[in-house]
Parts: structure tokens; C-alpha cells; sequence
């Protein structure tokens, strides 16, 4: 297999390219250096032949026909996601959920099967019993680090869906292996790349066949807009865009912009995010409270190797599970206590914050009910030796 990370000779490094891709048409004069916000529902033509052509050549060539087939805006951020990615192209999404939702209408119909891993996003594991099930498709899940998959497929299984690390423990599945076994059985093999971004980990690389990232986190990176990606390879493409048009799916040029703009500094903030989280995980490490710090980087975690073969870094995520002696009461002191952690769903922007999870919910394969609470901590921009003396601080005050 080849190394994920190697850069292409031919190609210009990561880096180089995201300051390259998803950039302005060309104009009389100069140009700027940041693609133009273009909002537009109708969309004017010189004559009939002139439309008729455009209409012709959209499913498979990028025409400005209509506001809902995108913009130069959204075609800008679209680029710019497939380069990341590595994808043959990209659709967007109101919200990284739209797009999860998304893959399960496009690749799946009644009477298939579906296996997902036991590490998703929560609201996707939902998707299984609210919208799967009364439409007649069937779903497994499979333990997070992928073992035991084989014995779970089906001959009606035809997507396998994958999180890779997992939601908030941040377990490691081997995707080339898992990518070998679903193909041999005539499946896709989708995954969220939310945590890796495209810059930490990259899936269509590692062997799957459709991504799909919540733009939401570290793509905008500021806490302040929501979207959602699928990029795929070029077989792949056809279904979810044929449902995508079919649907009306598209995103305001706004955010679509904000996104593209958030990009340009996503592998900056992801090295500084990646220092800081490394330097709470080991302190953590070392408090009497913690059972375990959960966080691909760290040479104790489950998976580890995995992620070095995988991954190019790791981002501001972690979590820790406090030793199981330790109660409810003073975990919400713990988590009150913070003043320089946000208390709100989500992470990926500048800033650091703080969610109390709850593992026996959000795994059914693995059995969490005799270990302690686990805190998810996203370790933002602020001076690590600051968010060090608000934990400190806050340990002191669950013991009240
Ligand atoms: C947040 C998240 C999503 C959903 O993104 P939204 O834009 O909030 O809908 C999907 N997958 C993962 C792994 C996430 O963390």
C-alpha cells in the first residue's frame, strides 16, 4: 500500500495547495487573491442554444445553470474539499449531518443492509433506528476497531460506514483492511473524516470510497457557520449526485465562502491545536482523578500504531474518564467549575471547550456501564500553561 502522507513528487505539498485551490475566475485586469462571494438564484443567458447547452453539459461539467446547481462560490469550495480530500469531486451540505443523511439515501435502498461502525457520530448511529428502519433497510453495527466485521456481513449489505478515529474515544480501525474486506463483497466503504480534516487523515487515500467531513469544525474553524462535505471517487460519484440534484441539495454562497476562507489556515491551526492537546494529555495523564486520557497520539492509546501508519497528526481532541470512584456531583463541579472552556456541543474552532459524554449511550457494541464519566475536552488556541491552571482549578473544585 502506499503511503498516505508521502506527497505525490509530481504534485505541490498539502500545504502548498490550500493556499492554491478553489480560486477566482479570471477577469480583465488583476485578480483577487480570494474567490468572490456570488449569490444567484436565476441565472441569465444570451440564447436559447447558448441555455440548452449549459443544461446539457451540467451534470458532468461545472456550468453556472441555476442558483440550486451551486454558484462559482460553492464550485470554488467544492474544489477546494475534493483537493483535500484527494476526491474525484465534492457535494456541500446545510450541516455535516445533511451530508451523513445524505450518503444513506444515495448508496442505499429498501432491502439493503448497512454495517457502522459502533464509534460514529451519535446523531448517525440515530439515523439507523429513526430513518433506516421503517424504510426497510437494515443495519449492524461492528466493534470500532473493526474486529469481528467479517462475520457481520450480509449478502444485502452494501455500504459499509466507518469513523475512523471514533467519536469522542477516539478508537482506531484499520481502513485499508476494512476497505479490502468490503469491496471483496461488492460494498462501499464510507467514513467521516471530521477529526483528520483531510490534513490529519485522509480515507479515499486509505482505500474508502466516499468522505464525508462536518465543514462545521475545523474546515470553517470558527464557530460560527455550518456545513457539510461528501467527496468521493470518481466510480463512486454518480449516485449522490444524481440524488443531490435531485433533491434541490445546496448551500448559501455565504457560508460556502466563510468555509473557503477558514480553509486557507487549516493546517496552521491544526499544528498549534495538535501542540496544545499534547501537552493537556500528558498533564492529565499524571492526575489522581483520571483513569485514562483517550487520544490516538499517545503511545498508550488502543490503536496506536495504527494512527502513526495512518495519520499525519492528531487535532485538539481529547477526552479523559475520571477513576470510577468519582460521582456524578462532582463532575458537574469539574465541568462548572472551567472558566476558560466553553460549555457547548461541537469543537473545531479557535477556542477551547468542554462536554460531559455519555459512553453507555453512544456505544452498543462496547460495554461502558462499570467505567467512569467521560469529559471530552476540545484544546483550543489559548497558552496551554492557561488552560492547565483553569483544570487545576477545576479538579480542586469537584472536591468540594
Ligand atoms: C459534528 C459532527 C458531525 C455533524 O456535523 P454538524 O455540522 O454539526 O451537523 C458529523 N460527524 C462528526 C464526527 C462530528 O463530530
Amino acid at each position: 500500500m502506499s503511503d498516505p502522507h508521502k506527497e505525490d513528487a509530481a504534485a505541490q505539498a498539502l500545504d502548498t495547495r490550500l493556499t492554491r485551490t478553489g480560486k477566482s475566475p479570471a477577469y480583465f485586469g488583476g485578480t483577487p487573491v480570494n474567490a468572490p462571494l456570488v449569490r444567484a438564484s436565476t441565472v441569465l443567458f444570451d440564447s436559447v442554444a447558448a441555455m440548452r447547452d449549459t443544461r446539457a453539459r451540467r451534470s458532468d461539467e461545472r456550468a453556472f445553470s441555476y442558483g440550486a446547481r451551486g454558484t462559482p462560490t460553492t464550485f470554488a469550495l467544492e474544489d477546494a474539499v475534493s483537493e483535500l480530500e484527494g476526491a474525484y469531486r465534492t457535494r456541500l451540505f446545510p450541516t455535516g449531518l445533511a451530508a451523513i443523511g445524505m450518503v444513506l439515501l444515495s448508496y442505499l435502498k429498501p432491502g439493503d443492509h448497512v454495517l457502522m461502525s459502533d464509534s460514529v457520530y451519535e446523531p448517525a448511529r440515530n439515523l439507523a433506528h429513526s430513518f433506516l428502519a421503517p424504510y426497510g433497510i437494515r443495519s449492524s453495527f461492528f466493534a470500532a476497531d473493526g474486529s469481528g466485521i467479517e462475520d457481520l456481513f450480509e449478502p444485502a449489505t452494501r455500504l459499509v460506514y466507518a469513523e475512523c478515529p471514533g467519536s469522542l474515544v477516539y478508537e482506531m480501525c484499520d481502513l485499508p483492511k476494512l476497505a479490502a474486506l468490503t469491496h471483496a463483497r461488492g460494498a462501499l466503504l464510507a467514513a467521516d473524516n471530521t477529526w483528520g480534516s483531510g490534513v490529519q487523515y485522509r480515507p479515499l487515500a486509505l482505500g474508502a470510497d466516499i468522505s464525508t467531513m462536518a465543514a462545521t469544525k475545523y474546515l470553517s474553524g470558527h464557530s460560527d457557520v455550518m456545513l457539510g462535505t461528501v467527496a468521493t471517487t470518481r466510480e463512486a460519484w454518480q449516485p449522490l449526485n444524481e440524488r443531490c440534484d435531485a433533491f434541490g441539495m445546496t448551500v448559501s454562497p455565504d457560508d460556502a465562502w466563510l468555509v473557503l476562507r477558514g480553509m486557507r489556515t487549516l493546517s496552521a491551526r491544526l499544528q498549534m491545536h495538535e501542540r496544545h492537546a499534547l501537552e493537556v494529555a500528558h498533564w492529565l495523564q499524571a492526575r489522581p482523578e483520571v483513569a485514562a486520557v483517550f487520544c490516538p497520539a499517545l503511545p498508550r492509546h488502543p490503536g496506536h500504531d495504527i494512527w502513526q501508519r495512518d495519520c499525519r497528526g492528531t487535532n485538539g481532541l481529547l477526552s479523559f474518564e475520571f477513576k470510577p470512584g468519582i460521582g456524578n456531583a462532582a463532575v458537574e463541579r469539574f465541568v462548572d467549575a472551567l472558566s476558560l472552556f466553553g460549555r457547548g456541543s461541537s469543537w473545531g474552532g479557535y477556542e477551547s471547550l468542554v462536554a460531559w459524554t455519555h459512553m453507555r449511550a453512544a456505544r452498543s457494541v462496547t460495554d461502558w456501564s462499570a467505567r467512569g464519566a467521560v469529559v471530552r475536552l476540545h484544546i483550543g488556541l489559548e497558552a496551554p500553561a492557561d488552560l492547565l491552571a483553569d483544570l487545576a482549578q477545576a479538579f480542586t473544585a469537584a472536591k468540594a
